[in-house]
C-alpha cells in the first residue's frame, strides 16, 4: 500500500486523533517560517529577531518591539490552507480531538477548529499588563493604532498574548496539550523538524497506536513512527 493510502486507512480507523503542527503548517498559507533560510531570521533589521522578540526587549525597547511586531508578525490577512481546513473537518466529524500548534497566527481557528492548544500564544489576543483586560488584534494592527498600544480603560501597556523569548509557556495550555497527546490513539505530527523545545518533549507523552510524521525532511523521530511521509502537508491533506 502506498503511504497516502496507508495514511487514509489510519484516519479511517481512528476516532481519537491529535494533530501536532509546526511552522510548516503556516508556510503553506504564505506565512514566513521563523527559522527557515529566507525566513524572519535572515531579514535585515537593527537587531536579530530573537533579540527583538524577547521579554527584555519588549520591556526596554517597547516602541522598537512594536515596530517589528506589526511589520513581521501581522498574520491577520492570511487564510487557512487545505491542512487547516481538513483538520477542522476531522474535528467536526468527531475523529480529531485536538490540535496542538506552535504557530501564533490563529489559522486553525479561522478554519473552524475549536480545541486548539496554542503553545506560543496568539496574535489575536492581547492584554493590558496593568488591569489584565483582553483586547483583539485591532488594538495593535489597525492602521490608526498607536505606536505603543495602551489600554483605553486604564492607560496600561498592552502586551500580545504571545510567548516571547525568556518567557515560559502557559501552564494550562501545556497541560492540555500533554493530556491530549497522552490520551490519543493517533498522533499526526506535521511541519516541524521536532528538534526544538517544546515539540521534542511533548511527543514523548504519546502512548497510542499510530504515530504519523509528515515533514519534507527527516526528523529524529522517524524511526519511532508508524508512518513517515516526506511530502508537503498540503499534498498529503488534499488527498484525504
Ligand atoms: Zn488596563
Amino acid at each position: 500500500m502506498d503511504q497516502l493510502e496507508e495514511f487514509k486507512e489510519i484516519i479511517k480507523n481512528s476516532d481519537n486523533i491529535v494533530f501536532f503542527g509546526g511552522a510548516g503548517v503556516s508556510t503553506e498559507s504564505g506565512i514566513p517560517d521563523f527559522r527557515s533560510k529566507d525566513g524572519l531570521y535572515n531579514q535585515k533589521y537593527d537587531y536579530p529577531p530573537e533579540t527583538i522578540l524577547s521579554h527584555t526587549f519588549f520591556v526596554n525597547n517597547t516602541k522598537e518591539f512594536y515596530k517589528f511586531y506589526k511589520d513581521k508578525l501581522n498574520a491577520i490577512k492570511y487564510e487557512p490552507n487545505v491542512t487547516h481546513i481538513k483538520l477542522a473537518e476531522l474535528e467536526k466529524e468527531g475523529k480529531l480531538k485536538a490540535v496542538v500548534t506552535q504557530n501564533i497566527d490563529g489559522l486553525h481557528q479561522k478554519a473552524g477548529s475549536k480545541n486548539v492548544f496554542e503553545l506560543h500564544g496568539s496574535i489575536y489576543r492581547n492584554y493590558c499588563t496593568k488591569c489584565k483586560k483582553f483586547y483583539g488584534p485591532e488594538i495593535i494592527f489597525d492602521d490608526d493604532a498607536k505606536e505603543i498600544p495602551l489600554c483605553p480603560d486604564c492607560g496600561g501597556l498592552i502586551k500580545p498574548d504571545v510567548v516571547l523569548y525568556e518567557e515560559g509557556l502557559d501552564d494550562e495550555t501545556i497541560t492540555g496539550a500533554i493530556m491530549a497527546i497522552a490520551n490519543c490513539d493517533t498522533l499526526i505530527v506535521g511541519g516541524t523538524s521536532l528538534t526544538v523545545y517544546p515539540a521534542s518533549g511533548l511527543i514523548r507523552y504519546f502512548r497510542g497506536k499510530n504515530l504519523v510524521l509528515i515533514n519534507r525532511d527527516s526528523t529524529p523521530y522517524d524511526n519511532m513512527a508508524t508512518l513517515v511521509i516526506h511530502e508537503s502537508l498540503g499534498k498529503v491533506f488534499s488527498n484525504i
